[in-house]
């Protein structure tokens, strides 16, 4: 095995250590970030299919552990999130539930582990990596169309390779488009594509992303909580043992 030791990844309790390496070969590894409030099959899809596709030894899923007053609505309690991620990544021995971004929440010394960035993340997991590993930042559309707001966007996209889950509406001008200034191509190259479906691979200088089609499912968190406060099943998104989580411990009820 010879993964570098980093003391951050490899605080008990943090469960962030890699897969072991085959001696001198090569890994591919994702890393999934999402509020999973809660996490559901259209989550389970994408990677699925990304493992698939580009043969990833192993799968972050990292919970982020967002203050409240930076979200929509309130965002369940980190525990209850980061629970539910563990119980619907039991199946696959490749899908691993990461406190990469529990901040104090998972944490025995306090507030001093402060939330990360995404490439805060990418930095510290590439920490972990050889060279020749690929690191693939796994994301749906949805999240991708404001990639150009988020902290660092050029260094992330630098950093790792992005698989995007496309989805139906988005043509590859629209995935070209989301792009920080600096490296978006410029409008007379990207116009001819606004009819083409967002498939196939986009490598730019500085940017290298893998589009996949045809995984995005008809559902969101958002419907899932709020079919939950209307008391209704929730038995076809979610794992069956996420959704007996959310009925024991009562979470999007009504006034809850
Ligand atoms: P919400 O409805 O609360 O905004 P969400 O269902 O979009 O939540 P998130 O935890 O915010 O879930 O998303 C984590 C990642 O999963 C993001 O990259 C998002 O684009 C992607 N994602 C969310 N829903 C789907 C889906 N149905 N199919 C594929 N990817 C999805």
């Amino acid at each position: 095995m010879a993964l570098k030791r980093n003391k951050n990844l490899q605080q008990p309790g943090r469960n962030t250590k890699l897969a072991a390496r085959v001696k001198g070969q090569q890994m591919n590894i994702g890393l999934f970030g999402g509020s999973f409030d809660p996490i559901h099959r259209g989550h389970l899809a994408l990677v699925q299919a990304a493992a698939d596709r580009f043969s990833l030894r192993q799968v972050l899923f990292v919970p982020a552990n967002v203050p409240p007053h930076k979200q929509k609505h309130p965002v369940t309690a980190f525990v209850h999130r980061y629970a539910m991620v563990a119980l619907a990544t039991q199946d696959d021995k490749r899908w691993v539930p990461s406190l990469l971004e529990a901040g104090a929440a998972g944490s025995d010394e306090g507030a001093r582990l402060t939330a990360n960035y995404s490439i805060d993340t990418v930095r510290r997991i590439k920490q972990t990596l050889k060279k020749a590993d690929r690191l693939f930042f796994l994301i749906g559309m949805d999240a991708f169309k404001d990639i150009a707001t988020w902290h660092e966007a050029q260094a992330l996209l630098s950093e790792c390779e992005f698989v995007v889950a496309s989805r139906p509406g988005f043509s590859l001008r629209d995935v070209a488009e989301s792009l920080p200034e600096p490296v978006r191509p410029p409008a007379e190259v990207t116009n001819p594509f606004h009819k083409q479906a967002a498939t196939g691979d986009l490598v730019l200088p500085g940017v290298t992303l893998h589009l996949l089609g045809g995984v995005q499912q008809n559902v969101s968190a958002t419907t899932i909580r709020t079919t939950a406060a209307e008391g209704k099943p929730l038995g076809r998104w979610l794992d069956p043992r996420v959704a007996e989580y959310v009925r024991k411990m009562g979470l999007y009820r009504k006034g809850g």
